[in-house]
């Protein structure tokens, strides 16, 4: 099929799937570096979107503008299906990837960290992270294949993965059941289709901290996942390449993909927000920055 076929049968799905005039459906499309083929798979079972979206979410949260390599949520590759998400973690950023999501209770904090119910099958090579209230599972392995290691407590911290599946606390549960059961703003299924799609993503989403080798991802509350770049893609040729690959499959279509600016985006009534500053952040000061990181990572 010719280019330019596909690109205005993308235009097409896009203009379908959104709000967004044929003409701005064009423009997109043609901003599109892939053919229009089958979508990325999304998971069937909600309560494996929710796992999947709760994981996206804290990962978010806890990186910021930490990673190293280009990872932003720390995951190279995905192998989606529609029953479970294996995940190839950045190997230099794999162990901190375990220890953000794994639940411990920081008495510093004052509460959970983590993904409450994750708990852990298997050791060495390949792990999976499974919830304790549901079938949900996700496997990891480093992009390297070498050994995940398990995090160990830092002071003030009890590491609620190592209780038995079955032995969850009553905070423990509550703070689960509040994900499920959100009190914020967001539509949950759309959230939780939407940061799952996110986790699914990696290549894509990873091409906001390809031209530094970082980028900035934080969440508001419960119901949002915040992208920040910089260089690179731009917001429209970002949002082309995720309609192309699903990323607004079966959303309301009013709210679908929003354009606040040429800088900004919003996913899903702003579940996902995509910022990208108009000029660079860093210049000649990223590699500095990239040290900086490193540093954090030894310490
Ligand atoms: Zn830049």
């Amino acid at each position: 099929m010719s280019s330019s076929r596909n690109t205005n049968r993308l235009a097409k799905k896009i203009r379908n799937q959104t709000s967004l005039t044929l003409s701005t459906a064009s423009r997109l499309a043609r901003q599109a570096d892939v053919y229009l083929g089958p979508s990325v798979a999304d998971a069937a079972e909600p309560h494996q979107r929710r796992l999947e979206a709760h994981m996206a979410h804290v990962l978010a949260s806890g990186f910021q503008d930490r990673q190293l390599n280009g990872a932003l949520l720390g995951v190279r590759e995905a192998g989606p299906d529609g029953r479970s998400l294996e995940l190839t973690l950045e190997s230099d950023m794999a162990d901190e990837v375990l220890r953000e999501l794994l639940p411990r209770f920081d008495h510093d904090y004052g509460g959970i960290r983590g993904v409450p119910g994750l708990r852990i099958r298997g050791n060495g090579n390949r792990l999976v992270l499974h919830d304790a209230l549901s079938p949900a599972q996700v496997t990891v392995a480093r992009s390297d294949h070498g050994r995940l290691r398990l995090p160990s407590g830092r002071e003030g911290e009890v590491l609620l993965w190592k209780r038995a599946p079955g032995g969850l606390s009553r905070d423990e549960r509550q703070e689960a059941e509040e994900w499920v059961d959100s009190a914020c703003s967001a539509d949950l299924r759309v959230r939780d289709l939407l940061m799952s799609r996110i986790l699914r993503r990696p290549r894509l989403v990873n091409r906001t901290a390809a031209p530094h080798g970082f980028a900035n991802c934080y969440t508001h509350h419960s119901g949002d996942l915040v992208i920040e770049w910089c260089c690179g893609d731009t917001v429209e040729a970002l949002c082309a390449n995720l309609l192309a690959h699903g990323i607004a499959d079966g959303l309301p279509r009013g709210n679908a993909v929003e354009f606040l600016s040429p800088h900004s985006a919003h996913l899903g009534d702003r579940t996902v927000i995509l910022n990208r500053h108009s000029s660079c952040l860093y210049g000649t000061k990223a590699w500095d920055v990239v040290a900086y990181i490193k540093k954090g990572y030894g310490s």
